[in-house]
């Protein structure tokens, strides 16, 4: 089976994924991608999720925030803001940054900055979906 790069980084930990697999359905801001070997040339933002890798006939999932997607014909780079392998999430961490954020946006007050708090939202619900926790 064909395969094709792909290698994650972040700012805080250097490489945090390089390897050959088969497929990458990531989720951009345009929506949702799937990446096969051959794939045409292309710059995209991401948005916090947990992407799907396809390798060797079985799938893993890895945990994204926001970042950036270069895809060439033969490697995927992704940059991301932070990254983190299933074994790496930490789920009583995300846990407790997901009820923040809900009681957060729950209050509704003036004073909240809405975005940040979605965004956070959005960041522990990835997290936990990698882990297989599902929340409300
Ligand atoms: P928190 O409020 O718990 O810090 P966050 O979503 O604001 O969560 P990020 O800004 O996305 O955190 O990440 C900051 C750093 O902490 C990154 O290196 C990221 O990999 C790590 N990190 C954040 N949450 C977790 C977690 N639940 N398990 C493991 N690492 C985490």
């Amino acid at each position: 089976m064909a395969t094709i790069l792909l290698e994650v980084a972040t700012p805080d930990k250097g490489e945090v994924c390089k390897k050959d697999i088969n497929m990458l359905i990531v989720r951009s801001i345009c929506g949702e991608l799937g990446i096969l070997p051959k794939h045409a040339r292309l710059l995209t933002e991401l948005i916090p999720h947990a992407m799907r890798i396809k390798e060797g006939g079985s799938e893993v999932q890895l945990f994204v925030s926001g970042g950036f997607m270069e895809v060439t014909p033969d490697k995927i780079t992704i940059l991301a803001d932070a990254a983190e392998v299933p074994d790496d999430i930490d789920v009583e961490r995300a846990k407790a940054a997901y009820q923040r954020a809900s009681d957060r946006l729950a209050k509704k007050d003036a004073d909240i900055d809405t975005n940040r708090a979605e965004a956070a939202l959005a960041r522990a619900k990835a997290r936990l979906l990698v882990k297989g926790v599902h929340m409300g």
